[in-house]
């Protein structure tokens, strides 16, 4: 169960699950005047909270943002198995209901209180919010969160510099519209994006990056243009037992079906 904890600003550290020499997980803890929240809970690291709760000693918040009243909080940004690992350890869950719904949380996790946002609710730690925009695609009830004051998106899989995973039926043919979407509604409200794999931090027009990545893409795909004319590699692989296109774009990677 190794990771890694890297301090992000004041306030803000992101731990790194490290999966293996080459991949990792990673997910974030966040302090603000009031309460601590932690968004995803890792793969490996069962003990998230407990992570968490020793960066806020160290850092001299404890005693100030947990109390049996106010536990620390848990954002989900999608439904994924690397994402909910120390899941069980927490009492107060917010993430989509879609995703809630889909992967069957409440039937894993009966104890945790759900609180389900959607796209404009605010998640409020003290003297700093966080705004919940949805993107769906990679999951159907994907979310990126954006810390208002110290302008940062977090974007889980959905907008990261490794493999985005659009396996799932139709998802690669929603995340344009879903990716515009989230472009329009935070532009010019944050500095640097926060992935859960590859990278981080990325700089603020990644979005836009991973979207026209995404445009030349499709255009492949729908037979419109070609990888060559498009300046995109793509193979053929295998993962878990299926045929994926594995479409390099420069900027990010995009696993999709076959065709
Ligand atoms: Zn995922
Ligand atoms: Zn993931």
């Amino acid at each position: 169960m190794a990771y890694e904890i890297k301090k992000y600003n004041e306030g803000t550290w992101m731990i790194e699950d490290l999966l293996s020499e080459t991949s990792l997980t990673r997910f974030f803890l966040l302090a603000g005047n009031e309460r601590a929240l932690m968004i995803d809970a890792g793969m490996n690291t069962k003990n998230a909270k407990e992570i968490g709760e020793g960066i806020l000693k160290e850092a001299g918040l404890y005693d100030k943002l947990i109390t049996e009243e106010k536990p620390m909080l848990i954002a989900i940004t999608h439904g994924h198995g690397d994402h909910m690992g120390g899941l069980a350890a927490f009492t107060e869950l917010y993430m989509s209901q879609t995703d809630y719904d889909v992967f069957e949380v409440g039937k894993n996790y009966p104890d945790l209180a759900f609180h389900p946002v959607k796209e404009g609710d605010v998640i409020d730690l003290g003297g700093r919010v966080l705004e919940v925009f949805e993107n769906p695609g990679h999951s159907p009830g994907s979310l990126a969160y954006l810390d208002v004051e110290n302008r940062f998106l977090i974007t889980g899989d959905s907008v990261q510099s490794g493999h985005i995973f659009m396996t799932g039926k139709g998802g690669m043919e929603i995340f344009g519209g879903s990716l515009l979407n989230l472009i329009k509604n935070t532009e010019g409200r944050f500095d640097q994006v926060l992935g859960s794999h590859g990278a981080a931090p990325l700089p603020g027009d990644y979005l836009s990056q991973v979207y026209e990545a995404w445009e030349k893409v499709m255009k492949c795909r729908n037979l419109e243009s070609t990888p060559e004319k498009e300046g995109i590699k793509v193979a053929e692989e295998q993962l878990n037992g299926n045929t994926v296109l594995d479409y390099d774009c420069g900027c990010c990677y995009f696993y999709c079906s076959a065709q």
